[in-house]
């Protein structure tokens, strides 16, 4: 890297920006880059998919349309004069990290965490057993999950680990009169399965007390309002430990609500619904058992809380074990972030190595000049779709911060497009998305539903070239 000269970043020489991901950490931090004062500044931004959006195409739950509706504020960036999209190119594959440096003075990583934390339990290879991400992946059309196969025909109870948003959305969707989901953008696939599922209770298995449980309040109230769906709290689990109490007075307003919540779900007993929610509270999942090679029951072992040194309540696990009678098992404990070839990462965070948003070589190591992260690859798989805002603009500060310092990379090249053309990639333009997302609401429209998502890479790029103009 040599010291840029002062003109970087006006109308003359605009500074262009390489976006590696295409989800809400990636729209976040293009907009952020366009609203800085005086800044002239170019945006491509790549994924590895055909279509945009990240999780919000291919993890937010299809009932919760109003939070999909956030792509609206992302078109809005993609209307801008500097900005454009190549979608269906995967970074480390189609094009390297090199060929990025090679053509951007700032590269910002918005990929995202795409794979998944596991237990690591005996039975766990079970065909029976799947990742959140999976199943999630496989509801949503995401192309990566169209071969999965879940067998709801022959399960009747399912055991969920983790009690987090996105164990709460698997339960859900597992709960819900799939009528209620037909009208939505969930794929063809899934609702063909869920019509032909047997399941009837869901445990959701938490490693801690009702106290400390993950999901948000509006989560667990919104299973309790499904018709015909109970969510069932044995009344000695929604007690709380006089430690538990004690550390709950000091924390925000939605662990308390969920206590009441749950306390009151004890008190209410079974219910007379078709269908359960069982919430469990203290049980450590370590083993899962099979009959005839196929999923029987989950064992786990009890636990009680004790703090940790900073104070922070942790399950110990206690000398008792239960044996949960289920024929599917779905692990909803995490994601974790996938290494990107040429591209630094922290095997152990499952994140890109960064300090404040400034990519390291390595954990712990000097920063990688040029290189920046923003959302889940910069801090773990946390927050909701709006923390990744200020988390990208804070990020984009740290890169005006380099600008002005003369701190960027001196690319050689500027023909990003002849590059791809070259190699023979058909990438995805902005006005290619735009006919696809058009067509996707056109079919869905035929069909009753918001929109019918092409199934998997094949159609979706078959359906690019042919909308495109002749
Ligand atoms: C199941 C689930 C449900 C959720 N539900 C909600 C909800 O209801 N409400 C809410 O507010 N938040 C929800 N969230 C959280 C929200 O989705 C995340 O906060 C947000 O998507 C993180 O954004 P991101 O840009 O960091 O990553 P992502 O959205 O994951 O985007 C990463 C992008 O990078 C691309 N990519 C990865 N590797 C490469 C590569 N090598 N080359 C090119 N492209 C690449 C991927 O294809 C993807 O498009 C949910 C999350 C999950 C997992």
């Amino acid at each position: 890297m040599r010291r840029m000269t002062q003109d970087l970043g006006t109308e003359q020489r605009p500074l262009r920006v390489g976006v590696i991901g295409s989800g809400p950490s990636a729209f976040y931090a293009a907009d952020a880059v366009f609203r800085v004062g005086g800044l002239h500044a170019r945006v491509d931004m790549f994924d590895r998919l055909p279509t945009p959006f990240g999780l919000v195409r291919g993890g937010v739950a299809p009932d919760h349309q109003n939070i999909k509706a956030v792509v609206k504020v992302y078109q809005k960036v993609a209307e801008q004069p500097g900005y454009r999209f190549f979608g269906h190119v995967q970074i480390g594959r189609d094009l390297l990290v090199t060929d990025l440096e090679e053509h951007y003075h700032m590269l910002v990583w918005a990929v995202g965490c795409e794979s998944d934390q596991r237990l690591g339990i005996p039975g766990e290879d079970l065909s029976g057993v799947h990742s959140a991400t999976e199943f999630v992946g496989w509801y949503n059309g995401h192309p990566d999950f169209r071969e999965r196969s879940f067998d709801l025909a022959a399960a009747t109870r399912v055991a969920v680990v983790g009690n987090g948003n996105v164990a709460m959305d698997v339960a859900r969707i597992l709960l819900k009169d799939p009528e209620a989901l037909a009208t939505t953008d969930i794929a063809d696939h899934a609702l063909t399965a869920l019509r032909a599922s047997k399941v009837r209770e869901v445990y959701l298995l938490g490693r801690r007390g009702p106290a400390q449980a993950a999901f948000s309040p509006k989560e667990i109230e919104e299973i309790a309002e499904l018709p015909g769906v109970d969510v069932v709290v044995a009344p000695a689990e929604a007690e709380l430990d006089p430690y538990s109490a004690e550390w709950l007075a000091t924390q925000k307003g939605s662990a308390q609500r969920n206590v009441a919540f749950l306390q009151e779900r004890a008190r209410l007993g079974e219910g007379g619904g078709a269908r359960k929610l069982r919430c469990r509270f203290l049980v450590l999942p370590v083993e899962v058992k099979a009959s005839d090679g196929r999923v029987a029951a989950v064992r786990v072992q009890c636990a009680r809380l004790e703090p940790d040194a900073g104070g922070t309540p942790r399950p110990r696990p206690i000398d008792r074990f239960e044996t949960l009678p289920v024929e599917l098992v779905f692990e909803a404990i995490g994601y974790r972030g996938v290494p990107v070839p040429g591209m630094s990462f922290d095997p152990r965070k499952g994140i890109i190595p960064n300090a404040d948003g400034r990519v390291l070589g390595e954990p712990g190591g000097p920063v990688r000049p040029g290189h920046y992260v923003v959302g889940w690859a910069k801090r773990g798989p946390t927050g909701l779709v709006g923390t990744n805002s200020p988390d990208s603009k804070a990020t984009v500060e740290r890169m005006v911060a380099d600008l002005q310092a003369g701190k960027a990379l001196a690319p050689r090249h500027d023909a990003i497009e002849a590059r791809l053309r070259q190699r023979g990639i058909d990438f995805v333009t902005w006005q290619d998305w735009q006919r696809l997302d058009a067509h996707e609401l056109a079919e869905g429209n035929a069909r009753g539903k918001v929109r019918h998502k092409e199934p998997s890479v094949e159609a979706l790029m078959a359906a690019v070239r042919r909308l495109r103009p002749r």
